[in-house]
């Protein structure tokens, strides 16, 4: 580590204590910049990298709301709004008992770079709760979706900040958060996206992230000469990013193998065909199951259970072609990389934020196989989102050929970005300089030309 970044992430940690997904977030983007700030002594005068890891602000309020059984319950409630220099403050919301002020900055630090990329006008903001949806009644995610947007209604707007889902938010979620806005406002509008189609969503919006990661894959893939026909791909998670993958790969001639869940993992050579994924989508969507259950229904199958005492998960063992890590932040440590390098895995695209260590990340960089951060690979998910804004704002809706042409464009535009930028800063082929320079210089430019503010 150089002395400059080491010298900055002593001041990150000793002002941001106990955030550790913060500071790897931050050191990751650091140690891309330090040859930006060397040509370009402006932002280094302008004290940009100073100003941009500090949260434009930091909103932290109760949520109480009571369960089925009549008991009260406590929750806390985050929104982080990060940087608006080149639009409202943009991300999602995740509710998860993992969730902390750290995790979110992470999320929110990243989601500035990410959007930046997109070419949409968004900001960067992201937010959450530690509340658990899993093993909830609809009535008591509602009770406490509607406690939740009781505070948050009066820190965002269509014109100010515009959240949307993630883990443990989809449809069902953002329904009952936007039903509560709107009867708080006595106003409709697009003031969350992800929203339902007949209440101002747009088509393809639950789809994106995961079609995007698969676009940019095959983005990558494309500067070989291959397609992802044929390709077997190992996807972890099983929610909405892993879902629309799996629907992705299917159409473009590939073959997922591998699904999870917090319980462990499950393994199907024949593939996960469109019917099984029907399947797979009712199970995590309407009956709130758990993965094993595909195991019982599909004899191909078998189901690995999560084992906490393993220094590394099996999933990512499995001989492949592309990995889709779809779950949650550091899913990849060094052995895993290892493992998945050593098992012929040369396409590596991140549906999820931040799913690989910085040794893992070291160790796809060093094997120079084809390895896409989730910054830039599952940017889709927020770029219709800024589709959905569009739409929301000329209350006019697009068709889903129209919005899938955009994505699929967008996405093209995000990898060829992403290259130029790695190429013109000596890094050809690394898509993590890439991503990080790309989105940091738009904003960047944006600071220094709205003054210190
Ligand atoms: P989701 O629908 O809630 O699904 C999350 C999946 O990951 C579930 O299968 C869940 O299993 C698993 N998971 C979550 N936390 C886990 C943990 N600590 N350990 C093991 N498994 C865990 O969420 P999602 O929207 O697909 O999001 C997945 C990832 O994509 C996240 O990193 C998110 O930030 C990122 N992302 C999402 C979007 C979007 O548009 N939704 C956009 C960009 C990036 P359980 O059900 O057992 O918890």
């Amino acid at each position: 580590m150089s002395q400059f970044v080491s010298d900055f992430m002593a001041e990150i940690k000793a002002k941001n204590p106990n955030e550790p997904e913060f500071h790897q977030a931050v050191q990751e983007v650091v140690e891309s910049l330090e040859l930006v700030l060397d040509r370009h002594p402006k932002y280094r005068k302008f004290k940009i990298l100073e100003r941009i890891v500090e949260p434009e602000r930091v909103i932290m309020f109760r949520v109480p709301w009571m369960n089925d059984k009549g008991e009260i319950q406590i929750q806390k409630g985050y929104r982080i709004e990060m940087n608006s220099a080149i639009g409202p403050y943009k991300g999602g919301l995740r509710f998860h008992p993992t969730v902390t002020l750290g995790i979110l900055k992470f999320l929110a630090f990243e989601q500035v770079f990410k959007n930046g990329l997109t070419t949409l006008p968004m900001g960067g903001g992201k937010g959450g709760s530690n509340f658990d949806p899993k093993g909830k009644s609809d009535n008591e995610v509602m009770h406490f979706c509607q406690s939740f947007m009781m505070e948050l209604f009066r820190h965002i707007g269509p014109n100010t900040d515009v959240p949307a889902g993630d883990i443990g938010v989809g449809g069902r979620e953002i329904g009952f958060m936007f039903g509560m806005y709107r009867r708080l406002r006595n106003e409709f509008t697009g003031v969350l996206t992800g929203k339902g189609l007949t209440w101002g969503g747009s088509l393809i919006r639950p789809e994106a992230t995961g079609y995007g990661a698969t676009y940019f894959a095959a983005n990558m893939l494309a500067t070989r000469g291959e397609t992802m026909e044929g390709k077997l791909c190992l996807v972890s998670g099983s929610g909405n990013v892993a879902q629309y993958t799996v629907e992705k790969v299917n159409e473009l001639g590939g073959k997922c193998i591998t699904l999870s869940d917090s319980s462990g993992y499950i393994y199907d050579p024949a593939g996960i065909d469109n019917k099984k994924l029907a399947w797979v989508m009712e199970l995590k969507n309407e009956r709130r199951g758990r993965i094993q259950e595909y195991a019982d229904k599909f004899k191909s199958a078998t189901f690995t259970p999560g084992d906490p005492k393993l220094k590394y998960n099996p999933l990512w063992g499995i001989k492949a072609d592309c990995a889709f890590p779809s779950a949650t932040q550091n899913e990849i440590n060094a052995k895993d990389a290892q493992n998945l390098v050593n098992n012929g895995v040369y396409v590596v695209a991140e549906g999820a934020n931040m799913p690989t260590t910085p040794d893992g990340v070291s160790v796809f960089l060093d094997s120079k196989i084809l390895y896409g951060p989730g910054k830039a690979a599952n940017a889709g998910g927020v770029a219709t989102s800024g589709l959905e804004m569009c739409q929301n704002s000329m209350r006019y809706a697009w068709t889903r050929e129209e919005v899938d042409a955009k994505l699929k464009g967008i996405m093209k535009n995000i990898h060829d970005n992403c290259r130029a930028r790695a190429e013109e800063y000596g890094t050809p082929g690394n898509y993590v300089n890439g991503a990080n320079i790309a989105g940091f210089l738009k904003v960047a430019d944006a600071m220094i030309d709205q003054g210190l503010v």
